[in-house]
């Protein structure tokens, strides 16, 4: 049984999300020990991840006399949860300055605007095709998101009627990036950084931040 402290402690870390799927649980959510407690793993807040039902019944059910799939180690079930719980701390950390910013002047953008944009960015996990609908039957997509600290304004021109829409509260932005840029600045994931590019609507079922930014280039 894990203490009262330790499970509460666990799942604020985590915002009730799996550590490894990173999908919401509510209350389908379970602590499970890194190191079993027959191998002599304590119920402590260092032993503990929280994961999915799914992804609980991966962790625990692997059979070495009949191996199939690879085994979750307890080294790496520890990585996904430090990485999971930072994630987590950046959001939170985020949501508070989202709390500050407002009744002050929000930046207001353009489509053809080159903007420059401080914040966390972070790989999310979306139901892709066929549905878009379901972690359980769809195929996963993962985006970078990039989440800023101040909401901004977005105008764009509508293809269909020309008018001006005007996008308010931009506060999570996908990322649109090059094969080339992916490849070598995969270490701005779980980072804060400044990125620069133009802002552009959502349109499609592959888009899932509250526009697009598509990014010409990264501010150490
Ligand atoms: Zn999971």
């Amino acid at each position: 049984m894990w203490p009262q402290k330790i499970k509460e402690d666990a799942l604020v870390a985590c915002g009730r999300r799996c550590c490894v799927c990173h999908m919401f649980g509510g209350r389908n959510i379970e602590l499970h020990h890194i190191v079993m407690e027959s191998k002599g793993g304590g119920s402590t807040f260092d032993n503990c991840v929280p994961l999915c039902f799914n992804c609980h019944a991966e962790a625990g059910h692997y059979n070495s006399e009949h191996p199939k799939g690879t085994k979750y180690s307890s080294a790496e079930l520890r990585k996904h949860r430090d990485r999971w719980f930072q994630v987590v701390r950046e959001l939170e950390f985020l949501e508070g300055r989202w709390e500050e910013s407002e009744n002050k002047q929000i930046e207001e953008v353009y489509e053809d605007q080159v903007v420059t944009l401080k914040g966390f960015v972070w790989r999310e996990a979306f139901p892709g095709p066929p549905n878009y609908d379901s972690f359980e039957t769809d195929r996963i997509e993962t985006y970078w998101m990039l989440v800023i600290s101040k909401p901004i304004c977005l105008f764009s021109n509508s293809f269909e009627t020309e008018e001006t829409i005007k996008i308010e509260d931009i506060k999570k932005l996908q990322l649109c990036v090059d094969s080339e840029f992916y490849c070598s600045n995969r270490q701005i994931v779980r980072t804060n950084v400044e990125l620069t590019g133009k802002l552009f609507m959502s349109i499609s079922g592959h888009h899932h931040g509250d526009a697009n930014f598509d990014i010409r280039g990264l501010h150490a």
